[in-house]
């Protein structure tokens, strides 16, 4: 007989799993009665891997997104960032995406209309996204390059620069959740306050983007106030600042006066 929803759950809790029951359904979701299929993912889920990576996919915004150790996670956070740009730009906006990663961002707003590219600087994320896009049939254009060297600065302007950058300040990254810390670094790690990429971002993109242009950004729980002085210092307006499911700020919009 094939495992059950309690068996699945009790074994997940007992090795230290914390939504034990929530993952268990997502296990007999993904695999029916396929017994062999459910012990293999137990297994690799008691070993620590994250759930998604388990599976090889995961949803954002009700698309089906491929991932693994490549690229980060699609978080539900980010689906806010994706909302806020569709609400405030026009349909057919020319939008450049910093840090693609898994690419869900981009291939969301290339699926509503909008001409996007993106970079990532590993390439390999890129491989990842660019599956994602073909799954979709979205067009973007996707290119390999450092936001911190400028990428895509030239191939402007720009209705809008959109980023959920790497942000965890480096005290905070040993304390992370195991699962997290089986997620590229490269895609987490923000520097010594988990603001090098804001800095790099609203220093350097504002030349690049139209009048009137956005830079849209995803935060750390507490990086508002930060980020919003930097758009300040370098001339930019604080257009919107959104809160997620949880009531912390996580979007902030800065434009070009
Ligand atoms: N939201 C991720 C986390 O808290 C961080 C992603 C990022 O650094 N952009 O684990």
């Amino acid at each position: 007989m094939s495992l059950t929803y309690r068996q699945i759950a009790q074994t997940l809790a007992e090795g230290g799993v914390e939504a034990a029951e929530f993952e268990a359904k997502q296990m007999l979701r993904q695999y029916g009665e396929d017994e062999k299929a459910l012990r293999g993912a137990m297994e690799r889920r008691l070993g620590g891997e994250p759930l998604q990576y388990i599976f090889g996919e995961w949803e954002f915004r009700g698309l089906r997104m491929l991932v693994d150790s490549r690229v980060l996670i699609p978080r539900a956070d980010t689906e806010l960032l994706v909302d806020t740009a569709l609400e405030l730009l026009p349909v057919q906006a020319r939008v450049l995406e910093l840090g693609a990663g898994s690419g869900c961002i981009s291939v969301s707003l290339a699926l509503e209309g909008m001409e996007a590219f993106a970079c990532d600087i590993s390439a390999e994320a890129l491989q990842v996204a660019s599956q994602n896009a073909a799954l979709h049939r979205a067009d973007v254009h996707w290119f390999e390059g450092d936001m911190k060297q400028g990428a895509g600065i030239a191939q402007g302007p720009w209705d809008a620069v959109i980023s959920n950058p790497p942000y965890i300040a480096r005290r905070e990254l040993a304390s992370l959740q195991a699962e997290v810390r089986r997620e590229p670094m490269l895609a987490l790690d923000g520097g010594e306050d988990g603001l090098d990429f804001y800095r790099a971002i609203i220093r350097q993109y504002p030349v690049s983007l139209v009048d009137g242009g956005l830079i849209l950004l995803e935060i750390g729980y507490d990086q508002a106030e930060a980020v919003c002085a930097l758009g300040e210092e370098a001339g930019l307006q604080v257009l919107t600042c959104r809160k997620d499911l949880n009531g912390i700020q996580r979007v902030v919009c800065l434009q070009k006066k």
